[in-house]
Parts: structure tokens; C-alpha cells; sequence
């Protein structure tokens, strides 16, 4: 259940397998001595820095980084294709793990392409000299993020966070919500509206706010059914001063975020896949060797179906998700569908995977110290991160039919 590895190149195959060691080696052991671990309710005490520190060592903390600056250059060609692979290798071993990582790549790739220079020499080194060094991505806010991913381009739907220039800054106040890494991050990447007159693909800009200026507070880290080890946080912004030369881009910045969110939604689904990767491993050796009704469970035909029914959705989310990787690497036109495609299928196809996966195990499926629970909750999570299923769908279909479609939504009649 795993790439055809005579397709990869050199590159990736040698970083899918390193992958793969320090996930078998590392982190799986880390999550089976304690399955608790996740819950523990101080956020701080979840992911010990060790594990980090090993993934740092790989190198896979810093994707996305300019070699210049001391990350890992990929292939660009490829990158994408290969940030698929590893966050599905991550994921297979915790896909909370694996979302804390992603965002430094997302955000690294954001930073290498509207970042002024001075600031990426700022602020790369420091990220990669730190392993504990998480970047975040700020766009949703407690009032409907699917205004902004449909967009919903009205004044009336812009962001409530407002960035308002003053003197040689920007004053920002506002409230961000179920941001990834948003408890742990030191470096956000933050969306406020800056002109209230216009719609939010004109009057949205983005800036680079560290953690440490003032105005800026970490508010709280949510309780999320999976994916727990993201540390998925709130924060709140009053008063908050940033420098002018902070500013990324200003205005059209949700147009121009499509650099985050093609890799996104190939990184979601691929971590979705390592999420049922490892439901389908688990399973296969479970109904391999459980005996009920004087056989193995395999040897039952209802099982066996259930076995097929989970091999094929794996291998159709596979193949999606690799056309979906080359086209977003190629810049292809499809590839804005052909990504939320991905995004969406996945999380649909992996859930039912994972129901698969409870179902075969029966009871042993709904405890805690089992672990087949957790692939089933961290696989539910996937539906709502990067825009919900329906809101994905609607998207595929506006770049299919540019013309008519789009409308979706408005004031009532
Ligand atoms: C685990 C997790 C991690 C996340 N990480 C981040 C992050 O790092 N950064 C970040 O900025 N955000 C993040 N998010 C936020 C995520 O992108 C939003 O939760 C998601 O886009 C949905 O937005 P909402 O929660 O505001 O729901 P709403 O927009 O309030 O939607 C509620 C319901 O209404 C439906 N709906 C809304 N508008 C329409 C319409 N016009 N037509 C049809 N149906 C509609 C939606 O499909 C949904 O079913 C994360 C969320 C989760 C759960």
C-alpha cells in the first residue's frame, strides 16, 4: 500500500525511506508507550522537543526553506509530489505530528515568495537554527471562513481583524481561530482587512507578526478530536504594532494565497493517506491473525470484502492525489481543481477506511489503548481543515465553470 517506488526519483526515495525509519524507529514507539499522551490537558507537556529535534535532524521540520538560508532544497520540479510523500509517511505514524511540520513548509514557501528579502534573512536563519520553531498561518476567524475560501467578495463579509496604518506601521486588532501550530508557533503569518470599503479579494493584506510583539497573546489551544499533537490554538490581537516592512502583501492577499493552498490541499490529503495507510496495515495483520468462528478473520468473505473495499479506496486516493501533485508542481490549469478534488476525496474515502478499520477490529476498535480510535478521529478532523467538504466541492466546480458558476452565496431575496 505504498508508492511504486520505480516511479520516484533518487531524491525521493531516499527521503520517503529515511522517513519511514525515523517513523517505525521513532515516533511509533513514542505514540504506543503511551496513547495517553495526547490527552494530556497541559498542551505543553504532549510532544516532547526530542521528537523534533529528530525530525529537525532529517531535515523535514524545514521543507520549503531556500538552501541558501540552510533549508532542504527540493527538486522544484517536483516538490510538491514530494511534500506528498513525506507528510503520507509522517501521518502514518501521527498525523498531528505531521500537521505541526506541514505548516513550516507551507509557510516557508508563502515566506520565500512575498517575504522581502531582509526579512527572510531574518527570519529563515532563526527558524532553522531552532528545532522547536513553528510557523502558523492565520486566516479564519470566529465569523465563517467560507466566506473567504468561496470568496464571498462583498465589504460586508471582510475580515473583522483590521490592520490600519499608523505612522511607519500597521496597528492590528482582530481574533484568529483553529489555527494549526497557533499555540506553539513563534512566526505568524496574519490576514487582516485593510480597506473596509471594498471586497475581501481587494481589501485583504497579509503580514509576518513573531509571537513576542506586544498586543499579540495566545488565548488558548483547542481541544480537537485528532490530529492532537498540532496543538491547534486562538489568538487575539489588540493594539498590535508591526513594522511596515512587515507587511507581505497588501491588498489582494487572498488571491495571491493560492501559493499556500495548492501545496495545502495535496499535504492534507497526502497526510489523510498516511492516516489510512496505517489503518489498513494495522488491520491487515489484525484479521491475519485474530481468530473468531475457528478460522482467521481473513478467512471469513465478509472480512475479506471489507479488506478489498479499503485497498482500493487507498489506492484511488493514491492516484488522485499523485495527478493532482504533478499538476500543482507543473502550475497546470487543472490544478486548482484537481487539488480540492484531491483534498475532498481523500478526507471521504480515509474516513470510511478507518470505519473499516473499527468495524474489523470490534471492540478492541473503540479503545483507547489499541489506537485503531485515534487513525478513526484523526481521519474525521481531515473534513474541516482547508475549507469543509461541501465548500471544497463548490470551489471544484467554480474552476470547472468559471463562466457560470460561483454565485454561492449573498443576501437572501
Ligand atoms: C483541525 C483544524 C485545523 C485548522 N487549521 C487552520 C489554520 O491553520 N489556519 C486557518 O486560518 N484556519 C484553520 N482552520 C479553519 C478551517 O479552515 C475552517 O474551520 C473551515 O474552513 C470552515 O470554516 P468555519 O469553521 O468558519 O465554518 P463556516 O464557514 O461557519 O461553515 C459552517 C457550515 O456552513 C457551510 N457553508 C458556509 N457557507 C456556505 C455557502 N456559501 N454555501 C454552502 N455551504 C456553506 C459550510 O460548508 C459548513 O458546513 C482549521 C480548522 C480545523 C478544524
Amino acid at each position: 500500500m505504498s508508492w511504486d517506488e520505480s516511479r520516484l526519483t533518487e531524491e525521493q526515495r531516499l527521503m520517503k525511506r529515511s522517513c519511514r525509519s525515523f517513523i517505525d524507529e521513532v515516533v511509533t514507539p513514542f505514540i504506543r508507550a503511551n496513547w495517553q499522551r495526547e490527552w494530556l490537558m497541559d498542551p505543553d507537556a504532549r510532544l516532547p522537543r526530542t521528537i523534533l529535534e529528530e525530525a529537525d535532524a532529517l531535515g523535514i521540520r524545514t521543507l520549503g526553506v531556500p538552501e541558501e538560508f540552510g533549508g532542504l532544497q527540493l527538486d522544484p520540479e517536483r516538490e510538491v509530489e514530494t511534500f506528498a510523500l513525506i507528510a503520507e509517511e509522517i501521518a502514518r505514524g501521527d498525523s498531528g505530528l505531521a500537521d505541526k511540520l506541514v505548516q513550516n513548509w507551507k509557510v516557508a514557501v508563502l515566506l520565500r515568495t512575498f517575504a522581502p528579502r531582509h526579512l527572510q534573512e531574518r527570519w529563515f536563519p532563526r527558524l532553522v537554527a531552532d528545532p522547536g520553531f513553528l510557523l502558523a498561518h492565520c486566516l479564519t476567524e470566529p465569523r465563517g471562513a467560507s466566506d473567504r475560501w468561496l470568496p464571498y467578495n462583498v465589504p460586508e463579509a471582510a475580515m473583522h481583524t483590521r490592520a490600519v496604518r499608523m505612522g511607519d506601521g500597521w496597528v492590528i486588532n482582530g481574533r484568529k481561530q483553529f489555527i494549526s501550530n497557533g499555540y506553539d508557533a513563534s512566526l505568524y503569518v496574519v490576514y487582516a482587512n485593510t480597506d473596509p470599503k471594498v471586497g475581501m479579494l481587494q481589501g485583504t493584506s497579509s503580514f509576518l507578526v513573531p509571537r513576542d510583539t506586544p498586543g499579540l497573546t495566545v488565548t488558548r489551544c483547542n481541544e480537537t478530536v485528532g490530529c492532537r499533537f498540532m496543538n491547534n490554538g486562538e489568538i487575539v490581537f489588540e493594539n498590535c504594532i508591526v513594522p511596515e516592512d512587515h507587511l507581505l502583501v497588501e491588498g489582494d492577499a487572498l488571491g495571491k494565497a493560492g501559493v499556500y493552498f495548492r501545496p495545502g490541499k495535496i499535504i492534507q490529503a497526502a497526510k489523510n493517506l498516511g492516516v489510512g495507510v496505517a489503518a489498513f496495515e494495522r488491520t491487515a495483520d489484525y484479521v491475519q491473525s485474530y481468530v473468531q468462528g475457528g478460522r482467521v478473520l481473513i478467512k471469513h468473505q465478509a472480512v475479506a470484502l471489507r479488506l478489498a473495499d479499503m485497498a482500493s479506496r487507498i489506492a484511488a486516493v493514491r492516484a488522485l492525489l499523485r495527478d493532482a501533485a504533478q499538476a500543482v508542481d507543473a502550475n497546470a490549469p487543472e490544478a486548482e481543481t484537481l487539488c480540492n478534488m484531491a483534498k475532498v476525496f481523500a478526507s471521504e474515502e480515509i474516513l470510511k477506511v478507518c470505519q473499516h478499520a473499527m468495524e474489523l477490529h470490534g471492540g478492541n476498535g473503540a479503545m483507547l489503548d489499541f489506537g485503531i480510535e485515534k487513525l478513526f478521529r484523526d481521519a474525521a478532523i481531515f473534513l474541516h481543515m482547508d475549507a469543509t467538504t461541501d465548500i471544497s466541492r463548490l470551489k471544484i466546480v467554480k474552476s470547472m465553470f468559471p463562466a457560470t458558476a460561483g454565485a454561492y452565496a449573498g443576501p437572501e431575496a
